[in-house]
């Protein structure tokens, strides 16, 4: 089926109510029918409802019509992007471990990966994401994730996705990608050899800045990946966290089951069931609104790279941008999302465009119907010291611009009065 059926479909059977919109489930336990049926759910003999922090009806329709729309096998929802990524990560690696990371990364994944990963005693390792064959030398024994972003936040890079699964697949890593910018509308990185795909469901998935939530999806057949590869004992051995349970034997997907069992079951970072049925709302129409939020951008683009006072646009959809041909090869239909950024001469001339604007918001978020301005240096990126900032291509007059589905005429027309002003 079509991804914009699925969009409004995938993962719903209307209940005997005939509810046309997917019931919002909001409660925290669920009525065993007695003692055996109790120990059967426990003991995975049977799927069915235990705890809403395990499983939530709503939330099952959003992780199955995600899954689908991913093109993937299954997902677990969380309260955050943060969560997911971190679930991502903590289920291969633990305390000596490490994991191979592009250096282009979301601000907060920086500092997860960089700061808190480390505390736990994993060491997070960077690679220019334009350069994969660095990732050669960063691997060894004690690798378990290589994780990078398909089209970067704030960097606006594109990741040469195949160039980067290979070299995964050679030494049996497990991949994971940062979906959340592209979407799974403009691109599909399960068909390019991803394991799992990671997003924050608080960006185009709500698509109105609605919610802040997460989910994390796996490939179809990622446990051939996992089975007896001594990178991923936990995945082999039995967990006796969960009586014995030997993830590669079970018939559900293990990466999800693992993140479910163990992960959500401990550290409980889960997805409130009204938040799923807003992403669900969401994705009705992603399909409808990437198209748009691509072409309002690309014209934004084009404006921008024209003014004399911008030295520099980065945005995909530009034919001299360094990322085109990555963006032609994998965005479906040449589409860029809504993400761009530009550079003004200096920290203060960025500061006062950010501040002359009207219709654009200074939000620290992207992916809202209406356009939003950043300016990361001060914001969302200003933890970090400035050789991080550096490696993540944040430049002190780098103002990013989230475009939303205003007409690109009046975008243009605000970002021109805030420039010349
Ligand atoms: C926002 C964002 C995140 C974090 O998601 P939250 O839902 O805010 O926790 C991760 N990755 C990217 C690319 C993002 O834009």
């Amino acid at each position: 089926m079509n991804q914009q059926t699925l969009a409004l479909h995938a993962g719903y059977e209307k209940d005997s109510q005939g509810t046309m919109v997917v019931p919002i489930y909001q409660t925290t336990a669920y009525e065993f029918e007695n003692t055996g049926h109790a120990a059967d759910l426990f003991a995975l003999k049977e799927t069915g409802n235990i705890y809403t922090r395990l499983n939530n009806p709503t939330t099952d329709v959003f992780e199955k019509r995600f899954t689908a729309m991913e093109g993937g096998t299954a997902a677990l929802a969380t309260a955050s992007g943060m969560a997911a990524i971190f679930y991502a990560f903590a289920n291969a690696a633990e305390a000596g471990d490490n994991v191979v990371c592009a250096g282009q990364l979301y601000g907060g994944t920086l500092t997860q990966t960089a700061h808190t990963l480390k505390r736990f005693g994993i060491e997070a390792r960077f690679f220019d994401v334009h350069k994969p064959e660095e990732i050669e030398s960063l691997v060894d024994d004690n690798t378990k994730v290589i994780f990078f972003e398909t089209l970067t936040n704030p960097s606006i890079d594109v990741a040469d996705i195949e160039a980067i699964t290979a070299i995964a697949n050679r030494h049996g890593i497990v991949t994971v990608v940062d979906n959340t910018v592209a979407t799974p509308v403009i691109c599909q990185p399960f068909r390019h050899g991803v394991d799992v795909v990671v997003h924050s469901a608080s960006k185009y998935t709500t698509g109105q800045g609605l919610a802040i939530g997460g989910i994390m999806v796996e490939r179809e057949g990622l446990v051939e990946k996992l089975k007896d590869n001594p990178r991923y004992r936990q995945f082999n051995e039995p967990d006796e966290s969960y009586h014995g349970l030997v993830y590669v034997q079970m018939p559900q997907a293990p990466y999800t089951l693992r993140a479910r069992l163990a992960l959500l079951r401990d550290l409980g970072a889960v997805v409130s069931p009204f938040n799923s049925w807003l992403f669900i709302q969401g994705l009705e129409t992603l399909p409808i609104r990437m198209p748009v939020h691509s072409q309002n951008a690309q014209k934004i683009a084009e404006f921008l790279a024209g003014h004399p006072r911008v030295c520099k646009v980065n945005y995909p959809g530009l034919p001299d941008n360094p990322n085109h041909a990555m963006a032609m090869k994998y965005f479906k239909e040449g589409m860029c999302s809504g993400l761009l950024s530009f550079e003004l001469e200096d920290f203060e001339t960025a500061k006062r465009v950010v501040d002359r604007v009207k219709l654009f918001s200074l939000v620290v978020n992207i992916g809202d119907s209406k356009s939003i301005i950043t300016h990361p240096a001060s914001t969302t990126h200003q933890q970090l010291n400035e050789a991080e900032m550096r490696a993540c291509g944040v430049h002190p007059g780098l103002i990013r611009l989230s475009i939303g589905l205003e007409s690109a005429e009046d975008l243009i027309a605000d970002l021109q009065q805030a420039l010349e002003g």
